[in-house]
């Protein structure tokens, strides 16, 4: 088959690879119908996850068809179709049963493309699948589903569930990239008075307004923190969720909340940010930390097939399995690209007639 090969910190390559084999009974193989490239790829690449080794498939974002399973797999048979998840659950240990599957300590957790081959492939093996795999009901498109692989529980569970979100609150969203957007649909399922998007690109800053942003702040041009006391009356925001990932955006967040407020951090961090506890410790804020545990997948996708939630939204561009190469230099340069998510579909197989014509025009 063919699959996304990292070899060292800047290469990679689409490639000859072995067919993935079921290896443990509770194993599937899934045949790859489409898959995306995440910003964890990119830092993959630059050799900031050094747990990947080279020779590993990349990609944890997919749906696709179970085409085997390992003889301990009862709930799946062959020709289902279903999303596979970021992340895999042993169902098993103490963190699986309470739900918490980021933290498996079982052999699940995020391993897909990153300690294990991942999905960026023809066919991918997907350990523990009767606990990691979700059916795809028939009438939702795999772009419906598609973005249910990551960015729209991280949001939901890491951010808006983490921060508590609730009718009236003014929810501050540090970050509009593909992650913070998520936070902006997810967020409003919880009616709030007043979503507040900031991000220093206008760009992304006028997405969030598509996305449903009651107002944004231009932080390179306008103080946010200034601009938020003046819209909540001086007390700051009930709810700030960090949707970046570098230390000044976190200790914006604990800036931009009101006393008794929350912060819910999303991003993921590569150096220390600093918690100025001497103003934060009479301030009553809760912080919270976390990778997503995927167990509002099931709910996510109820609420798509009812139409209450449309992720299609993230889908700007979309290229054939084959041209996985070509999708990483536009996703890499998703600022100029205007890129959100990046849509890889495997031909001919399942080729909507809607999909295929924005195949040809990409
Ligand atoms: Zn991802
Ligand atoms: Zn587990």
């Amino acid at each position: 088959m063919k699959a996304l090969v990292y070899h060292d910190p800047g290469e990679k390559a689409w490639e000859t690879a072995p067919d993935p084999k079921i290896e443990a009974p509770t194993d599937a193989i899934v045949q790859i119908t489409s898959t995306t490239i995440c910003g964890t790829d990119l830092h993959i690449l630059k050799g900031d996850v050094p747990e990947v080794l080279p020779g590993t498939i990349l990609g944890h974002e997919a749906v696709g068809l179970v085409v085997e399973t390992g003889s301990a797999v009862t709930t799946l048979t062959e020709g289902d179709r279903v999303l596979v998840s970021c992340i895999s659950s042993c169902g098993r240990c103490r963190f699986c049963r309470e739900g918490h599957y980021g933290l498996c300590i079982g052999g699940g957790g995020w391993i897909l493309g990153h300690t294990t081959n991942g999905v960026q492939a023809e066919f991918a093996r997907i350990p523990f699948a009767d606990t990691s795999l979700y059916k795809v009901p028939a009438e939702l498109s795999d772009e419906q589903v598609l973005f249910l692989a990551d960015i729209l529980p991280t949001s939901y569970e890491v951010g808006v569930l983490n921060g508590g979100v609730t009718p009236g609150d003014t929810v501050a969203i540090v970050g509009a990239g593909p992650i913070g957007l998520a936070a902006i649909l997810t967020a409003k399922l919880y009616t709030p008075r007043h979503i507040v998007a900031i991000d220093l690109e206008p760009a992304r800053l006028a997405k969030a307004v598509e996305f449903g942003a009651d107002t944004t702040i231009d932080n390179g041009r306008q103080d946010a923190v200034e601009k938020m006391l003046e819209l909540t009356g001086g007390l700051g925001a009930d709810v700030a969720i960090e949707a970046v990932g570098v230390p000044e955006t976190f200790e914006l967040c604990t800036e931009l909340v009101r006393p008794g407020g929350r912060i819910a951090n999303v991003g993921v961090h590569g150096h220390p940010a600093t918690i100025h506890l001497e103003k934060l410790w009479i301030k009553d804020v809760t912080i919270t930390t976390g990778l997503v545990d995927t167990n509002t997948t099931p709910r996510l996708m109820q609420l798509i097939a009812e139409g209450r939630l449309d992720p299609t939204v993230f889908a700007t561009h979309r290229f054939p399995l084959e041209e996985t190469m070509g999708a990483y230099d536009v996703f890499a340069n998703a600022g100029a690209n205007y890129a959100l998510k990046v849509v890889l579909a495997a031909q001919p197989l399942l080729l909507e007639p809607e999909l295929h014509r924005d195949l040809v025009t990409a």
